[in-house]
C-alpha cells in the first residue's frame, strides 16, 4: 500500500499570537511542522508529503522543513480549496491511502499512523476521536442557553485517512455551498463510512497562546516517562465449548467461568494499564456485584482502561502478555490475539507480544483447573 500525506499549513495561524504563524513557531525545540514532517517521513508506508501552505509563508517554510523531502503546493482561499489543492498535487503519483493532516498538530507517532492504515484496510475513510469529557453548553459568552447531552459525541483529530480515490472524488463532488469542517465531513457528504481508532491526547491542536506549553509537555520526548504496570488474572473452568482470550474465540472442551467473558488475557492487560496510571484495579471500575457487566466483552474494559490513561496524558507504547495453562493450546492463536490487541490498543504489532507456557501440570494451571495470565504495559506519562 502507498501511502501519501497532505499537511494543511496555509491558515495565517492567528489566534496563536507571537510574532510566527502558529505552524511555524518553535515547539519542543523545533518548529512545529517540523513533527508532523519528520513523523510521516519517518514511516515507511509513506511515499510522499505534500505540504499546503500560503506562499506568503514560503521563507518561513523554507526554515522550518530544511532538510526534509516534501513537495509544496499553494493553499486556496479556504481550507477545504487547499486540501483538495493537495488531492490534485498527488494525481500523477495516485497513492492508494491519503493521510490529511492539521499543521498545529504535532503529536503524531508512527502508532497512530499504523493503527490507521489498518482501519483503512477494510473501510474508505478512518479517523482518531476522543471521548468528550466536560460537560457541554450552548452559550452566547456570557450566560449558558442550553445543556447539550455528550452522549455519543467524540472529538476527531487528525491525521483523517482515506482511500485516495474516495476523498478525490469526494472532493470534486463538494458543492461550493456545502459547510464542510472537516475532510471527515467531506466523505461523508460522498456517502462513505468512516471508522474511528482511539484518539491520543497528544495530537492536541494549538489553537491559543496557551496551547503551547500544554502540547510541548505531551509531545516533547524530554518530558516523557515511562511508567510500568502490571496485571494478574485467573478464571476457574466450567463446562463449554470455548474461551475467550484476547478478544479471540478460541474452541474447546470447557469454558470460562466469570462474571463478564472472562477473557484472563485483556482482564490482566486492563489491570496492567490501571496499574501504571495509579487507577486501582479492574474490579474497581467494573464490580463484579454489577450485573451490567454480565457476560460483557472484555473489550470495553481494556477500552475503558485506555480512556483513563488518555485522560491522564498517558500513551500506551507497550504491552507484553503470558497465557498460562495446559490446554487449550494457546500458540496456534497467538497471532490472532496479538492483533486483536494491536487493534483495541492502536498499539503497532511490533509493540504488542503475546507468549503461552505451561506450568507443566504443576499448581491449578497444571492441574487444568482453569487459566491464568500475567500482563505488563509500558504507559509513556508526561514528566
Ligand atoms: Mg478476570
Amino acid at each position: 500500500m502507498k501511502a501519501a500525506a497532505i499537511i494543511v499549513a496555509a491558515g495565517r495561524g492567528e489566534r496563536a499570537g507571537g510574532p510566527l504563524p502558529k505552524q511555524y513557531a518553535p515547539i519542543g525545540g523545533k518548529p512545529a511542522l517540523r513533527w508532523s514532517i519528520e513523523a510521516f517521513a519517518a514511516h515507511p508506508a509513506f511515499e510522499a508529503i505534500v505540504l499546503v501552505i500560503d506562499p506568503a509563508h514560503e521563507a518561513h517554510f523554507r526554515a522550518a522543513a530544511a532538510g526534509l523531502d516534501c513537495q509544496i503546493v499553494p493553499g486556496g482561499a479556504v481550507r477545504s480549496a487547499s486540501v483538495q489543492a493537495g488531492l490534485e498535487a498527488l494525481r500523477s503519483s495516485a497513492p492508494d491511502l491519503v493521510f490529511i493532516h492539521d499543521a498545529a498538530r504535532p503529536g503524531l507517532d508512527a502508532n497512530m499512523l499504523d493503527a490507521l492504515i489498518r482501519a483503512l484496510g477494510s473501510h474508505h475513510g478512518a479517523a482518531p476521536a476522543l471521548r468528550v469529557a466536560d460537560a457541554l453548553k450552548r452559550a452566547d459568552g456570557q450566560f449558558v442557553h442550553e445543556d447539550v447531552s455528550r452522549d455519543g459525541l467524540v472529538r476527531v483529530q487528525t491525521p483523517q485517512a482515506f482511500r485516495y480515490a474516495a476523498i478525490r472524488e469526494a472532493f470534486q463532488a463538494l458543492t461550493p455551498e456545502a459547510q464542510v469542517d472537516d475532510d471527515v465531513a467531506v466523505a461523508r457528504a460522498a456517502g462513505y463510512a468512516i471508522a474511528l481508532v482511539p484518539g491520543a491526547a497528544s495530537l492536541a491542536k494549538i489553537t491559543y497562546p496557551e496551547d503551547f506549553a500544554l502540547v510541548e509537555r505531551l509531545i516533547s520526548p524530554a518530558t516523557l516517562i515511562p511508567l510500568v504496570g502490571h496485571g494478574i488474572d485467573a478464571h476457574q473452568f466450567t463446562e463449554g465449548d470455548f474461551v475467550t482470550l484476547c478478544g479471540v474465540r478460541i474452541a474447546h472442551s470447557q469454558a470460562l467461568l466469570g462474571h463478564s467473558d472472562a477473557d484472563a488475557g485483556w482482564h490482566a492487560l486492563t489491570d496492567a494499564i490501571l496499574g501504571a496510571i495509579g487507577e486501582g484495579d479492574i474490579g474497581d471500575h467494573f464490580p463484579p456485584t454489577d450485573p451490567k457487566w454480565r457476560g460483557a466483552d472484555s473489550e470495553q474494559f481494556l477500552r475503558h482502561a485506555l480512556h483513563l490513561m488518555e485522560q491522564a496524558g498517558g500513551r500506551l507504547a507497550h504491552c507484553d502478555i503470558t497465557i498460562v495453562c495446559e490446554r487449550p493450546r494457546v500458540k496456534p492463536h497467538r497471532e490472532a490475539m496479538r492483533s486483536r490487541t494491536a487493534e483495541v490498543t492502536g498499539l503497532a504489532l511490533a509493540r504488542v507480544n503475546v507468549k503461552a507456557t505451561t506450568t507443566e501440570e504443576m499448581g491449578f494451571t497444571g492441574r487444568r483447573e482453569g487459566i491464568l495470565a500475567t500482563a505488563t504495559a509500558t504507559v509513556l506519562v508526561p514528566g
